[in-house]
């Protein structure tokens, strides 16, 4: 596109950023997402959060959740989709968002591509956290303690969340890799180490 067209559709559409923050449970998605906020000053929205939001407060929507959750299952597509549209609507003034644990299926993927274009604007960047297996299950069995959550604590749950994830999240790299979208990041080292590798990332996907 020219140059000059182009500078001019980003000033007139409010270009935003939104970038998936991905990987399987128990890759750190939750503690990278706080050095990328303070980094490029995103919305952090992470539909595990929301869901216990929820759960804590006994709302339906809560209720209905926690049936998936504690099998270590994924909650239905259309309640998430518009758990996260209801999120979105509400913090449209924002410069983009750190999406963390959505989507978790193609289908989500789609319907998230559907909102951004619907408002001039599409996913910057996904970026994978790898970790292997075995890493994974200590850290969410070490986590358990200081997390109090009850899909942490019983190894049986974490295995199946590990399985859903390989099964039905991980299309969702390959489906934005079609698009040069999807970036992985060696999700083993110290905090600072990760961040600095998804910056490097991420700003590869932003001009
Ligand atoms: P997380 O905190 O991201 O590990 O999510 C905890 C649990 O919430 C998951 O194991 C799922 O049961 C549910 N969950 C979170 N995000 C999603 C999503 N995008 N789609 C379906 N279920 C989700």
């Amino acid at each position: 596109m020219n140059k000059t067209i182009y500078l001019f559709t980003k000033q007139v559409k409010k270009y935003m950023i939104t970038l998936i923050l991905f990987g399987p449970p128990g890759s750190g998605k939750g503690t990278q997402a706080i050095n990328l906020v303070k980094k490029y000053g995103l919305l952090h929205i992470s539909t595990g959060d929301l869901f216990r939001y929820e759960m804590k407060n006994d709302t339906p929507l809560g209720l209905e959740a926690k049936n998936y959750i504690k099998k270590g299952e994924l909650v239905p597509d259309s309640v998430t989709i518009g758990m996260l549209k209801n999120k979105m609507d509400a913090n449209q003034d924002v410069k983009g968002y750190i999406l963390d644990g959505f989507p978790r299926t193609v289908p989500q993927a789609e319907a998230l591509d559907e909102l951004l274009a619907s408002q001039g604007n599409e996913v910057t960047a996904l970026v994978a956290l790898d970790v292997a297996d075995e890493i994974l299950i200590e850290r969410l069995q070490g986590r358990a303690a200081t997390s109090g959550r009850a899909d942490d604590a019983d190894v049986d749950i974490i295995k199946n969340r590990i399985e859903v994830y390989k099964t039905q999240t991980s299309p969702v790299a390959d489906f934005y890799a079609q698009t040069n979208k999807t970036s992985y990041v060696d999700g083993v080292g110290s905090i600072e180490e990760i961040s600095n590798r998804l910056f490097d990332a991420i700003d590869a996907h932003i001009d």
